[in-house]
């Protein structure tokens, strides 16, 4: 069965590439996504219907929180990384291939206690090193990092920060 990613902000911050149909999260990671980049790859894989954004019942919240307890391990969670984690659960309760994809050392730790299958982007071999450069949304001009300004100096459009990986 075609694995189903559960992606957390981290995943998109950190540049995780989508390559399954199958993705999904919480409504309250959309908040987390604040970066231009992220945000737009966040907001073009719901558009593609590649990213679905569904909500967990408090039945399974409830069942993740007591399993966490019992586990006797001191997390700090906040609720959407609860509600994240029990995206994956309910999930999993369904018969679903789930893998959840955080680079938050908390979330893959009660992930590896609730046997969910995880993993991370930034943690993993693929790690990148990137930099920053700045374009001109018009014209599309590249600043380097020092251009103090926020509008372009040849066309007057904004300039927005754009990570590169660097190759090594
Ligand atoms: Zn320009």
């Amino acid at each position: 069965m075609e694995i189903c990613y559960v992606l957390d902000a981290s995943a998109f911050i950190n540049g995780f590439q989508i390559t399954s149909k199958r993705n999904c999260t919480v409504p309250e990671i959309t908040a987390e996504i604040k970066d231009f980049e992220s945000r737009l790859k966040f907001d073009s894989a719901v558009n593609e219907g590649l990213l679905v954004i569904e909500d967990v019942p408090q039945v399974y919240i409830d069942e993740v929180g007591e399993i966490i307890s019992k586990s006797g391990d001191v997390l700090r969670l906040s609720s959407q990384d609860v509600k994240l984690i029990s995206l994956a659960y309910m999930l999993m309760q369904r018969g679903e291939n789930v893998k959840l994809i955080s680079d938050d050392y908390t979330i893959q730790n009660t992930s590896k206690i609730m046997e969910i299958p995880y993993s991370g982007v930034m943690t993993k071999g693929i790690r990148g090193i990137y930099n920053w450069k700045k374009v001109c949304e018009g014209c599309k001009k590249e600043y380097g990092e020092d251009y103090p300004f926020d509008d372009c100096e040849i066309c007057g459009s904004r300039i927005f920060k754009k990570r590169i990986r660097v190759n090594k």
